[in-house]
């Protein structure tokens, strides 16, 4: 699943690409993951031009002249650049430009493609905390303070801060010492200033590397992070590069954790 490093790569690269195209059609072979019928959809781009590229968390957000084009990846999938001719056997969508290129969009499981007029008009973004490596340790104090839930469930809320998922949370735990079934308001102040440099050494590793292995950028390049940057997530029964304690694999909820139960213990000695 794309998580924040890959779709901040995807951004930019769509950024540098798009701004200036502007739509000829849309052409939709999967309606269902559009929130207006196929026709108005196209309707509404056609002759919109792209302002601006950004992300927030997990979404993709193009301004247009006419609205906002508002992607998610669900699960994973491609959102390419290429031409009517070099168009990727799988694909569901296909925004075509005035220059002849073209967005070919396909979505591994499912996905949402978007257009709304206003922001405002869009309950599934305007909900969206903010970016999570944008979040200082005077952010996470605020928010964290007084929340009674897991430090965990937290960080992947992504109504809190947006971008974490399964793939980046177990390194980012890791990294600021924390158990993740810590509750949220027993974090000490110098634990949250760990927390927001995990959140950064977490993810931005990734981003240098052009986002994880197993995506596809705008170009079709496979991200360079691989498993082997992975510090301690799905790595249960191998030694914690820190103390050499075997890494386990918990049960945290309804979901599994990795940590090193040495250098992450569910009580700390304050
Ligand atoms: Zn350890």
């Amino acid at each position: 699943m794309p998580e924040l490093p890959e779709i901040t790569v995807k951004a930019r690269q769509m950024k540098a690409e798009l701004v200036g195209k502007a739509f000829t059609g849309a052409e939709v072979l999967q309606p269902k993951c559009l929130n207006v019928e196929p026709e108005a959809f196209a309707a509404a781009l056609t002759g919109a031009r792209i302002l601006n590229v950004f992300h927030r968390g997990k979404w993709l957000f193009l301004e247009t002249t006419q609205g906002w084009l508002l992607l998610n990846l669900g699960m994973g999938g491609d959102v390419l650049l290429v031409t009517r001719d070099t168009l990727p056997e799988k694909h569901l969508l296909i925004f075509d430009f005035d220059d002849g290129s073209c967005l070919a969009v396909h979505f591994w499981w499912f996905g949402y493609c978007h257009h709304v007029t206003e922001l405002a008009d869009h309950p599934m973004t305007a909900k969206l905390g903010p970016n999570a490596l944008e979040m200082t340790a005077e952010d996470l104090r605020a928010m964290l303070g007084g929340r009674r839930g897991r430090i965990k469930s937290y960080l992947l809320d992504q109504s809190k801060l947006a971008g974490i998922g399964n793939a980046y949370i177990h390194d980012i735990l890791f990294l600021a010492r924390l158990h993740p079934l810590r509750p949220a308001n027993s974090l000490t102040g110098v634990e949250i200033d760990a927390l927001a440099q995990a959140i950064h050494d977490g993810l931005q590793p990734s981003i240098d590397k052009g986002g994880a292995y197993y995506e596809r950028d705008l170009y079709g390049r496979r991200g360079g992070f691989t498993a082997d940057d992975i510090i301690i997530g799905y790595k249960e029964g191998l030694p914690c590069p820190v103390c050499a304690t075997l890494i386990e694999k918990i049960k945290t909820g309804s979901t599994s954790s990795f940590i090193c139960a040495q250098c992450q213990p569910i009580e700390r000695d304050h």
